[in-house]
């Protein structure tokens, strides 16, 4: 287990996005978190420092705790090939998806007790009585018992889930039940997500939220969007060379390295071209193959300056996500048996994993120069790959699946398809936004001021307030 460092940052800092009432109440949770808190910490610990949302969003609340007063800190566990394997497969099951098909027996259960009983040992080091862990995922769960026993407060998080329970699911929350019943609290990010079997009054439904000032999401000027991606290699927008500075969540700089971005045999996209964009993890359930698919189906009927980009993490040396490297290949194989005119219009884009701000600064600008942003899960928990270019007023065409559902409203604030496995309607809806550049711009703007009402930091951190007052009383 090992720590990652926060660096504090001002709540005042969302004072320029916010209403000023809002920052006012905002400033009286803090508060009232201080004086809760006070010799106390905080703990939250995942799988992950870097990639995916979980250690995105961890990131930027904990920052922001500390920079409120509260000791808030961050816990990475440390797993075997075997184990990550294993929760892959459960993460898998819980979403109604077989995964690698492999069993979640006794044998399983003695694998995760293994790792995480060595996990627990490191973390009763770091944790006192009467702090408050939040373990995050079926990575953790399995430390629920150990960390109650040492006579902390411990909450669950679960940040995936399946509105409608199948026979899959069951076993997949057998599995966590034994662990999962004994938190003091559990979190999911809908309701619909949460398993009969749990006590309600133990359960929180809290959404996700993005941090509007990091690499990933803070303002680039125009210009520089352009040719932050050309310098990386991944389209020839224009000629102008440069140095292109991201800010650090420490707040030190780096310089954007040219051709940081891998593009599947090598054409970048052409400067003229309009863009249509998934970025994602190449996990199944993101459907990339589908998106692929269905945008090569679709290309007779698209205008010609329309290429589709799919974007993901290196899939090289990503230890807590076995599955990415088989679907990178599962998507290049594909592009391989379409016809050339084809496969020139559609890219596969990899992005450097080794300096986290580094990719998130060119996810940034993919999605500030996307024209349409995708996202066509076949199930998600909720799609912090959703609110993002919704954030930067992008039109959104994503599935109405799980979290999806409350982040977006169907032709106000981005378009839904009732089927992601519906081809044609996939198409459909990139005819509706590529043809009306008036409807894209106002969904794009009504996204932008959906995620301002609800998926900002200040709303996700009073409901932890909330919660820590209730685990205290
Ligand atoms: N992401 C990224 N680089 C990539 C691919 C994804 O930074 O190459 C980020 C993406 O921008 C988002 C997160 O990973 O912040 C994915 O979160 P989401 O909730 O959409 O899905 P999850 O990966 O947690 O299932």
């Amino acid at each position: 287990m090992r720590e990652v460092e926060i660096d504090a940052v001002p709540l005042d800092r969302l004072a320029a996005l916010l209403e000023p009432e809002r920052i006012e109440r905002l400033s009286e949770y803090a508060a009232r978190a201080r004086d809760l808190l006070e010799g106390r910490t905080v703990w939250s610990v995942n799988a992950t420092a870097t990639g995916g949302g979980v250690a995105e969003m961890l990131q930027a609340l904990l920052a922001y705790s500390r920079g409120a007063g509260v000791d808030a800190r961050w816990l990475v566990l440390d797993g075997t090939p075997t184990f990550f394997g294993l929760t892959k497969r459960i993460h898998n099951v819980l979403h109604g998806s077989p995964g690698d098909g492999g069993p979640l027996g006794e044998e399983e259960r003695a694998t995760y007790e293994g790792v995480l009983a060595k996990n627990l040992k490191q973390l009763l080091r770091f944790v006192r009585p009467d702090d408050v862990v939040l373990l995050h995922d079926p990575q953790t769960a399995g430390l629920v018992p150990g960390v109650q026993a040492a006579g902390a407060h411990v909450v669950w998080r679960s940040h995936i889930g399946r509105d409608t329970p199948t026979d899959l699911t069951d076993v997949g929350w057998a599995f966590l039940r034994p662990y999962v019943e004994q938190a003091e609290a559990v979190i999911f990010s809908r309701g619909a997500y949460v398993p009969a079997w749990v006590d309600q009054n133990k359960v929180w439904v809290i959404p996700p939220s993005l941090d509007p000032f990091t690499a990933k999401n803070g303002d680039i000027p125009p210009g520089d969007v352009e040719a932050v991606l050309r310098h990386a290699g991944l389209t020839v927008t224009t000629e102008r060379h440069g140095r292109f500075l991201f800010t650090r969540r420490d707040g030190s700089t780096g310089l954007v390295r040219p051709h940081a971005g891998l593009i599947e045999g090598g054409h970048p996209v052409p400067g003229h071209a309009r863009v249509v964009l998934q970025v994602s993890r190449w996990d199944r359930l993101k459907d990339m193959a589908g998106v692929l698919a269905g945008f090569a189906d679709h290309l007779p009927h698209l205008p010609d300056d329309v290429q589709l980009m799919l974007v993901g993490p290196e899939t090289a040396g990503v230890t807590d996500d076995p599955e990415g490297a088989e679907v990178f290949e599962e998507c290049k194989e594909l592009r391989l048996q379409l016809p050339e005119e084809s496969r020139r219009r559609i890219h596969l884009c990899s992005l450097p994993m080794d300096d986290g701000d580094e990719n998130a600064y060119l996810v940034n600008a993919l999605q500030r120069y996307a024209t349409v942003v995708v996202q066509k899960s076949l199930i998600e928990g909720f799609g912090l790959t959703v609110t993002e270019p919704m954030w930067k007023g992008k039109p959104v065409i994503a599935s109405r699946v799980g979290g999806i559902q409350d982040q977006i409203i169907d032709g106000e604030s981005g378009l839904l398809l009732d089927d992601p496995t519906d081809l044609d309607s996939f198409g459909a809806a990139l005819d509706r936004l590529l043809g009306d550049v008036a409807l894209a711009a106002k969904l794009g703007e009504n996204a932008r001021e959906r995620v301002r009402n609800h998926y900002l930091g200040d709303r996700h951190l009073m409901q932890y307030v909330d919660l820590f007052e209730q685990l205290y009383r």
